[in-house]
């Protein structure tokens, strides 16, 4: 039997070739990793529930026509998904201030913005992924204006959609991160949203107790990490309410 092709290996997913053209193959591992990589874990059961906590947001979005790459889900651990080429930027959308906007800012966390505040980020590991202003991306030609105009609407309607399913099952979005593809039909260029949308990218705060529900658990040694994005999956009814923490059993 041939091998596939492995496309590229991040830290929490791996990229292969897909079974036709233009499409990839998504492999979600158990790594996790904060700090740019300082801090390093593999905990079982965390890929499971990631590209399943992915799949969910994102064929909500294409329902309600925010495009995606998300094709289907191919097993517990890996989708398919559209090739695109990805935008160099690390989109964030805050709701609450905390993080980095925290520190830099002195803003308490948990305070509410005054409306959301989106953010870009460069991605250079490197570099430790630096916040960038439109006129970096403008000049270094990361995006277009229009490409810009179109990654604000997008980020905005995500956060809308988000918020509004969060809010649904008692927990607050703080703030997520998120990563743009720009995929060609012919001669033109659109852009949908890439990578992956889950408890690893996102805050999640219970809403009556505050308790964090994301990775956050991990960055702070809050107590276990799976457990964390099982309540989550549970309480989006992607989990059996039933299910035993430690190992995911998810609907299908
Ligand atoms: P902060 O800038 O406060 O560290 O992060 C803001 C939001 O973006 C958080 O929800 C955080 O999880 C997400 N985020 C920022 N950078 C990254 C990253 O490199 N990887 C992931 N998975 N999420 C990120």
């Amino acid at each position: 039997m041939a091998r596939r092709k492995k496309i590229y290996e991040g830290k929490a997913k791996i990229l292969y070739e897909g079974p036709e053209p233009g499409t990839i193959v998504q492999y979600f591992k158990d790594d996790a990793t904060a700090f740019n990589a300082e801090k390093k874990d593999v905990i079982e059961g965390k890929g499971v529930l990631n590209n399943r906590l992915s799949e969910f947001f994102m064929t909500g979005l294409n329902h309600i026509g925010v495009p995606t790459h998300f094709l289907k889900r191919l097993n517990m651990r890996e989708q398919l998904v559209r090739a695109c080429e990805i935008v160099p930027l690390e989109v964030i959308v805050r709701n609450f201030a905390a993080g980095t906007m925290s520190k830099r800012l002195g803003i308490e966390e948990g305070t509410q913005l005054p409306r959301p505040i989106v953010e870009y980020c460069y991605k250079d590991d490197g570099l430790g992924d630096p916040l960038v202003t439109d006129e970096h991306i403008a000049a270094f030609g990361w995006a277009s204006q229009q490409d810009m105009d179109d990654i604000l609407s997008l980020a905005l309607r995500v956060n809308d959609y988000m918020s509004g399913l969060m809010y649904g099952v008692g927990i607050k979005l703080v703030d997520f991160k998120i990563e743009i593809g720009r995929v060609y039909d012919g001669d033109f260029q659109r852009l949908i949203i890439a990578d992956e949308i889950s408890p690893d990218s996102c805050r999640l705060w219970d809403m009556e107790s505050g308790q964090k529900l994301d990775k956050d658990v991990f960055r702070r040694d809050l107590g276990n990490l799976t457990d964390a994005y099982s309540e989550v999956a549970r309480r989006l009814g992607v989990m059996p309410k039933s299910a035993p923490v430690t190992k995911p059993t998810l609907i299908n």
